[in-house]
């Protein structure tokens, strides 16, 4: 016998190094399930850079305690109803494999309260076994805790860079978030400091100036185009305000941050004869789309 079907837990080891590659990926994907769940304020604690703690704690709608086990199942997704659903996707997340996949890889705790609830339900998994949900006390909403991501990964450990940047990947994801979601309240601590502070704002321009500095945001000019479904707007630097690299060229697609070459090619393209070689405007641009007119499952990563 030479082929073997590998145990459960294997199995959701090696899925779990294609959602979860690193902590800024972990942070990914808490961070878009507390936005599925309508959080209005997210706090996300970090220590060493995402390897010892990660804790994304949100106001959002929660789980009633029955379905707290059954986030924790592959393939179990509250976002999804028909087949149909996968052509119209408007969450950011639907294949229902981010929570199993994390818990997987990780010493997790998830602690969960819907507002109609007078308790919050915990459930632990460490090491592939999953206790009961208990009661415990908290106030409405989510929040996940997972201590020594990898721990038993040892090759995926291996493969993180220095802790610098692996912090800076996660200060990306949350940047970017922010700037899709001005209405959402971030907060970011890292070794029990604040270094994230973004209080709900009402428009984009507003939510550039806390990511961006309000130096960087108060240059740029707003544009906005529509185009039978499409419509595309958002901010742009004027030549000859440049940057070194492209860190401040960001694209979404229905709130979603793409890195797309087209996109990111006519974007420069406009730039063309006003910027010098090597030189890179800043411009934020939200193309949205009808959600049955883009297919996000195409992408392992959405
Ligand atoms: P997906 O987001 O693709 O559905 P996940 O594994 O990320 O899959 O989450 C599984 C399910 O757990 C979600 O469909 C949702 O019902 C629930 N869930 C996860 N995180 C939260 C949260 N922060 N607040 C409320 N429900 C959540
Ligand atoms: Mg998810």
């Amino acid at each position: 016998m030479k082929i073997q079907v590998l145990s459960k837990e294997m199995a959701s080891r090696i899925a779990a190094g294609e959602v979860v590659e690193r902590p800024a990926s972990v942070v990914k994907e808490l961070l878009e399930n507390s936005i599925d769940a309508a959080a209005t304020e997210i706090t996300i604690s970090i220590e060493k850079s995402g390897t010892s703690l990660i804790r994304v704690s949100d106001n959002g709608e929660g789980m009633a305690p029955e379905d707290l086990p059954l986030a924790l199942e592959r393939h179990a997704t509250s976002k999804l109803r028909s087949e149909e659903d996968l052509f119209r996707i408007s969450t950011l997340g639907f294949r229902g494999e981010a929570l199993p996949s994390i818990a997987s890889v990780s010493r997790f705790e998830i602690t969960s309260r819907q507002a109609a609830y007078d308790s919050a339900y915990r459930l632990r998994v460490d090491g592939g076994s999953e206790t009961a949900a208990q009661m415990a006390a908290a106030a409405p909403g989510t929040t996940i805790e997972l201590k020594d991501l990898f721990y038993n990964v040892p090759a995926r450990r291996k493969f993180l860079k220095s802790l610098p940047t692996e912090f800076s990947h996660i200060c990306d994801i949350v940047n970017r978030l922010a700037l899709a979601y001005p209405g959402i309240h971030f907060r970011l601590e890292h070794n029990g400091k604040t270094l994230i502070d973004f209080v709900a704002v009402r428009d984009l321009r507003e939510r550039l100036s806390q990511v961006l500095g309000r130096e960087v945001a108060e240059s740029l000019r707003p544009f906005e185009h529509r185009q039978g479904v499409l419509s595309v707007s958002g901010y742009l630097s004027l030549a000859p305000t440049a940057f070194p690299n492209s860190r401040h060229l960001m694209t979404f697609v229905n709130r979603r941050y793409v890195r797309d070459k087209i996109l990111t090619h006519a974007v420069l393209h406009g730039y063309e004869t006003l910027l010098m070689k090597g030189q890179y405007p800043a411009v934020v641009l939200l193309l949205d789309i009808p959600f049955d007119e883009v297919d996000v499952n195409v992408h392992p990563a959405k």
